[in-house]
């Protein structure tokens, strides 16, 4: 009699700027497993890594399953076929995909993954990492997607959000999509705080929706999935939709910038945070941008914050002796340019007194006295009382000591919004009969 067994599936790189998307790819083997029969263990999983990788498509995001099979070599020859069918390797997609045949997920595969979250790491070291570890690979190109689909398996939520995604039925691919904003705007108002980043009241713009030619018409982030299945209700669409197929993800988690940046952790393409003291007054540049440098521990961190953040008004308040914190990636230094940590958020742990001198005031006429010359003192020119020393006057600061983070619309899919600062879902409940997964009729 054929014995059940726990099957991790993990993939990733399916996609290229010009078509598919990952977590279609998922949606497609979902669809099949579910006709399979095959139970579902948890929710599928979209775990973003290291946003600073030079050859993501979007947001560097792979895919997990967790099923219960009878028949695991039938469900992995299948899967094979999807990931080559749905890859759009013709446009530079390296599809990875990883099997692990066991209940429990080992140590060594979570570190992997909490190592990719931050760090550049090598494929030949993921190759290495799959045969020490019984992990049965397939891939197709260079095999860079195998980072991700092992990351992607090895993963442990500490936190976590959900995200509904809904497809377009495929007639519509590469058009044009159709949204009423208003029925965005009313589904924020209406479901906050567990949805975040749908809609950009500032710019007014909707959130929602790539701009890529890829199968995905809409995602909604949110807390919990009852909320996530309402807010769809609220959504107005031009198009009829194919499904849809809910995550649990790490998105809105900040899990990219947990670690604190040393000497020998501070390469090219590496996210992290540092705090230190601003060294010099802040500079903006033509493009608006503003670039300015801390001590960290007598080390100098070149930082850059762009005018896309909405947050260059704040790093242009610094003053020399500040003490911030900051996080983001390292931009690998040029010709022309160093090295320097491009910014995605400022914390400011303390405010130095901006102080200035001034010329006295005269205590009888209320006006500025005139300086009589090198230590000679300060005269009134109207009643003539004289004085020795300037005035301290503090200057009011235009900064407060809290976080300041990017506006929305600049937020990277792993970024923490405000409405998330001190929250984490520690425990979420798979229901294998809810509506995580459907396949609309019309
Ligand atoms: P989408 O968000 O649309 O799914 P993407 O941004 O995830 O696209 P991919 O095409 O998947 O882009 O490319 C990301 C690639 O980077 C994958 O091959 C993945 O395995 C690899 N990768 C992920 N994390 C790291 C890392 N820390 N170091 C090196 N490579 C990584």
């Amino acid at each position: 009699m054929d014995t059940y067994c726990t099957l991790h599936i993990g993939f990733d790189d399916t996609d290229s700027p010009k078509g598919m998307c990952t977590t279609f790819l998922a949606y497609k083997i979902v669809n099949y497993l579910k006709k399979q029969k095959s139970e579902f263990l948890d929710f599928p999983r979209l775990i973003r890594f290291n946003p600073n990788i030079p050859w993501k498509t979007r947001g560097n995001g792979a895919v997990s399953l967790k099923i219960k099979t009878k028949n695991p070599s039938k469900i992995k020859n299948k899967i094979k076929k999807f990931v080559s069918k749905y890859s759009d390797t013709l446009n530079g997609a390296n599809p990875g995909l990883v099997f692990y045949e066991q209940h429990d997920i080992p140590s060594s595969f979570t570190q992997f993954s909490e190592l990719a979250l931050w760090q550049l790491i090598n494929r030949e070291q993921a190759k290495t990492f799959a045969k020490k570890n019984n992990l049965e690979i397939f891939y197709i190109g260079n095999g860079q997607g195998l980072i991700g689909a092992i990351g992607a398996i090895g993963y442990k939520f500490q936190d976590h959000t959900f995200e509904l995604l809904c497809y377009r039925k495929s007639s519509k691919f590469g058009t044009q999509r159709k949204i009423s904003h208003q029925s965005v705007k009313a589904m924020q108002k209406r479901t906050f705080p567990y949805t975040f980043n749908s809609y950009d009241n500032k710019k007014s713009k909707v959130l929602i929706m790539p701009h890529s030619p890829d199968p995905v018409f809409y995602g909604v982030r949110g807390e919990k999935i009852d909320v996530l299945l309402n807010a769809t209700k609220i959504l107005e669409t031009e198009e009829k939709l194919a499904g849809h197929l809910i995550f649990k993800s790490n998105q809105g988690t900040n899990d990219h910038l947990k670690n604190t940046f040393t000497k020998s952790t501070m390469k090219p393409f590496a996210s992290g945070i540092v705090s230190g003291s601003v060294l010099d007054k802040p500079q903006i540049t033509k493009g608006g941008h503003v670039f300015f440098s801390l001590d960290c521990n007598g080390e100098k961190i070149n930082c850059a914050v762009y005018k896309e953040t909405g947050i260059t008004h704040v790093a242009l308040g610094l003053i020399k002796e500040d003490k911030i914190s900051v996080g983001g990636g390292i931009r690998k230094a040029s010709k022309n340019f160093p090295r320097v940590l491009n910014i995605e958020f400022i914390e400011i742990i303390s405010i130095k007194k901006q102080i200035i001198k001034s010329n006295p005031i005269c205590n009888r006429c209320k006006k500025s006295m005139k300086s009589k010359g090198t230590k000679q003192g300060f005269q009134c020119v109207k009643c003539g009382s004289r004085s020795i020393n300037k005035n301290n006057i503090e200057i009011p600061r235009k900064i407060e000591k809290k976080i300041y983070l990017p506006d929305v619309g600049a937020h990277r899919h792993l970024s923490r919004p405000l409405i998330r600062l001190g929250k984490l879902n520690k425990k979420s409940y798979f229901d294998e009969s809810s509506s995580w997964f459907s396949i609309y009729k019309n």
